[in-house]
């Protein structure tokens, strides 16, 4: 696992689940959020939640690429 300390632009992430998304998705696939944010630090891919020790510290239930920090303003 890899994470980036960079803002990815062309990409936001949900407020509610840090389920990552193009920018131009409209709902979170995830939890059917409609509030993002593109001020996100980190990412990752998780791809089996049950044997991940860091999607479990984050809360992850479901596989797909989460930020791992979201930056409030
Ligand atoms: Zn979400």
């Amino acid at each position: 696992m890899s994470a980036r300390k960079k803002t990815l632009s062309g990409y936001k992430a949900c407020r509610h689940c840090k389920y990552v998304v193009p920018e131009d998705a409209k709902q979170c696939p995830n939890c059917g959020s409609e509030e993002f944010t593109y001020k996100w630090r980190g990412m990752i891919a998780v791809l089996d939640p049950a044997k991940s020790c860091i999607a479990k510290r984050l809360g992850i239930d479901k596989p797909g690429v989460y930020a791992l920090e979201l930056v409030e303003e």
